[in-house]
């Protein structure tokens, strides 16, 4: 394939364009950014159930109080009637025995139940407390995520703006490139990575290798409009006055 020289060395051009295209694309896989909103993500989610966790507990505590004061006050109920009983005076000296018992057993009883229902307030409170933590994390965690999902947006939107820009540069530099050679540069990208690279002080830009003598006096001796390849990597290379021939 013969092409002018000048338009060979925009290859170069079209090279770097697509060079800065794979680290946009490359960027917008690995972006920070994302990681960050991954990070959070997975944070909110744990103090999410943190919090759910906590609210468990403390109906749990709930149905436990409201279950120890119904039995304190069942316990008191007994407690008045077997007094009433004794009040009236109207029960005979066994079954007098028999209360004052019931009513030992009663108080005895009902100073358990209240111990008892004063632990578990006390520990409704400390989860009451959690609770107040468990949502303060939560919702901390919540407006970091939404910093940080602006925070991606606009490195996501930088990204996009750089890359319409190097897709118009890329065109730019195509409407002035022959349609063979530009087949011949997307084959050879699309094997190598790399469709075109400068040949400088004897390297081949593409897979840096310094071509040995034969190889360079083959190119030496290859009219300026011939287009030529890396005998290593199979990359166009352009030739210009920096390539040491
Ligand atoms: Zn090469």
């Amino acid at each position: 394939m013969k092409v002018e020289p000048s338009i060979q060395a925009q290859l170069l051009e079209l090279a770097k364009i697509d060079t800065e295209l794979t680290r946009i694309a490359h960027r917008r896989k690995s972006l920070p950014e994302q990681q960050e909103v991954d990070r959070l993500e997975t944070e909110k989610t744990a103090r999410k159930d943190a919090a759910v966790a906590v609210e468990i507990a403390m109906d749990d505590l709930d149905r436990d109080i409201r279950k120890l004061e119904t039995e304190v006050d069942g316990v008191r109920k007994r407690e008045q009637r077997d007094r009433a009983m004794l009040a009236a005076g109207t029960v005979g000296a066994k079954q007098l025995t028999e209360l004052q018992h019931e009513l030992d057993t009663l108080i005895r009883r009902q100073q358990v139940l209240e111990d008892e229902l004063l632990e578990v307030m006390e520990r409704r409170e400390a989860a009451e407390a959690d609770h107040q933590h468990a949502g303060a994390q939560l919702s901390r965690a919540e407006d970091e995520l939404i910093d940080a999902a602006r925070r991606r947006d606009d490195a996501m939107a930088d990204l996009n703006v750089a890359e319409q820009r190097c897709n118009a540069d890329r065109s730019a530099v195509l409407d002035q490139l022959p349609t063979e050679l530009v087949a011949d540069y997307d084959r050879r990208r699309s094997r190598s990575g790399i469709g075109a690279a400068l040949l400088q002080a004897r390297r081949c830009g593409g897979c840096r290798i310094e071509l040995d003598r034969g190889a360079i006096a083959e190119i030496a001796h290859a009219a300026p409009e011939l287009v030529v390849h890396c005998p290593e990597c199979g990359t166009i290379l352009v030739r210009t006055k920096e390539s040491g021939l």
